[in-house]
C-alpha cells in the first residue's frame, strides 16, 4: 500500500502524533479572551486542528480536532454549498457518509448530495444549526444526485426539494417514494449512526408504511425544519475522552404519543420573541470547554487537500495514540471497510449543503 505523508509532519510523525491535542492543551497558557464570540473565533478557521481526531464538549456546544474534509465529488455524492466549507467532520463521520453514498447508491439512490457538515475545527457558526460542532453531525438532501454533474455555481445556487406541506405537516405524497424510505432505513442500520433527525412528516409517513422490521424507527426522531435534508448524527467516537454523549433513544418506535404531540398546535406557536439571540451568538470560548482554546491555537496542515479523507472503505495506516484506545473491528456492526483509526495524521492511501431555515435552538 502506498502512502502519503502529510507536509505538516515532516520527518517526525510519530513525534507529532505522541504529542497530539493532550500536549498542545499545555501550551495554552496565555490567557482566554473569554469575551470573545467564539463563533467569530471558529468560523474564522479554514482548516482543522492538525492533531488526532478527537470531539470535544457536546454537539451543540463544543468543537474538535483532527478533522478531515470529505472531497468535494465522489463516485456517488457531490458536497452542496461549497463556499461554505463546512465538509469536515470526525474522520468516522466522512467515513459514515462515504460508506452511506456507496450503500445507497447499490440500494437505488443515485447519490448523495451532501449539505454541511461542520467547520473545519468546529465549533458554533455564523449562521444556521446550534448543533454540527463537534463533527459528528452531517446534514444530507432528500434530493437525489442528479445524472449530471452540478457545476460549483449550481451547487452554490440549486434549491433542494421541501418534501413537507408547511400547513399540514405531512409529507407530499407526489414527492416520497421507497428510495426515500431505503435511504434512511442504510443510515440507521450504521451502529455509528445514534440519530436521524427527520421532519415529523416524515417521521409519520415512515410510522405509517415501514413493513417489517421496524427496528430502526428508534433511531428517527422528529424535530422542526429537516423538510429538505436530514440529519445524521453518529455517537461519540473512541479517542474522545471530552465529547459528551446524548440522552440513548427510547427503545420504543417512536410512532406512538410523542409522534402525536407534533400534531398539535403547540409545536407550531409562532416565537413571541423571534428577534432574541440565539446561544450561538451569545456563546464565547468561556462557554466552550477549555480545550477548545487549545483546538484554536493548534497549527493547520499545509492545505485543505492534506486533510481530505480519502478512504473510500480501504484500511489505512494507524498513528499511535497512546492516549486514546483504536477504534474496534466493526465487521460485525453493518460497517465493515470504515477504517479501524483514522486521523488527520495518519497517512492515508492514495486513490482514486442544505440552506438553513431557522428554527428553535436545541437540534
Ligand atoms: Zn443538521
Amino acid at each position: 500500500m502506498k502512502t502519503v505523508m502529510l507536509p505538516f509532519l515532516g520527518k517526525t510523525p510519530l513525534l507529532a502524533a505522541a504529542l497530539g491535542l493532550f500536549a498542545l492543551v499545555g501550551f495554552a497558557t496565555q490567557p482566554a479572551a473569554a469575551e470573545e464570540r467564539a463563533k467569530d473565533l471558529f468560523g474564522a478557521k479554514k482548516l482543522p486542528a492538525a492533531t488526532s481526531a478527537q470531539s470535544i464538549g457536546f454537539y451543540s456546544k463544543g468543537c474538535f480536532a483532527g478533522g478531515v474534509a470529505i472531497p468535494m465529488d465522489g463516485p456517488t455524492w457531490e458536497v452542496m454549498r461549497p463556499s461554505r466549507n463546512r465538509r469536515w467532520g470526525h474522520p468516522t463521520m466522512i467515513a459514515v457518509i462515504e460508506k452511506l453514498s456507496r450503500d445507497a447508491a447499490a440500494d437505488g439512490w443515485p447519490g448523495l448530495l451532501i449539505g454541511d457538515i461542520s467547520q473545519p475545527r468546529g465549533g458554533p457558526m455564523m449562521t444556521g444549526h446550534a448543533s454540527h460542532q463537534i463533527g459528528l453531525d452531517a446534514d444530507i438532501w432528500l434530493t437525489p444526485m442528479p445524472s449530471h454533474p452540478l457545476s460549483m455555481a449550481q451547487r452554490e445556487s440549486m434549491s433542494a426539494t421541501l418534501m413537507v406541506d408547511e400547513k399540514t405537516h405531512l409529507v407530499k405524497d407526489a414527492l416520497w417514494t421507497p428510495a426515500h424510505t431505503r435511504l434512511l432505513k442504510r443510515a440507521a442500520s450504521y451502529s455509528q449512526v445514534e440519530r436521524i433527525l427527520v421532519n415529523p412528516g416524515i417521521k409519520k409517513k415512515l410510522c405509517d408504511t415501514v413493513k417489517g422490521d421496524r427496528s430502526w424507527l428508534r433511531k428517527v426522531r422528529p424535530f422542526w425544519g429537516h423538510d429538505y435534508h436530514f440529519h445524521m448524527r453518529i455517537g461519540c467516537q473512541p479517542g474522545s475522552p471530552g465529547c459528551k454523549a446524548q440522552e440513548a433513544t427510547p427503545d420504543d418506535d417512536g410512532c406512538g404519543k410523542p409522534l402525536a404531540w407534533w400534531f398539535t398546535q403547540e409545536p407550531w406557536r409562532p416565537n413571541k420573541n423571534p428577534d432574541a439571540p440565539k446561544a450561538r451568538d451569545l456563546m464565547t470560548m468561556a462557554n466552550l470547554p477549555r480545550e477548545c482554546r487549545a483546538v484554536l491555537d493548534a497549527p493547520a496542515p499545509a492545505s485543505a487537500e492534506a486533510a481530505t479523507y480519502h478512504g473510500g472503505g480501504a484500511p489505512v495506516a494507524v498513528a499511535p495514540e497512546p492516549e486514546a484506545p483504536s477504534l474496534p473491528a466493526t465487521a460485525a456492526s453493518g460497517t465493515a471497510g470504515l477504517p479501524s483509526a483514522v486521523n488527520a495524521f495518519t497517512a492515508t492511501p492514495e486513490i482514486g449543503a442544505p440552506l438553513p431555515r431557522p428554527r428553535p435552538p436545541g437540534n
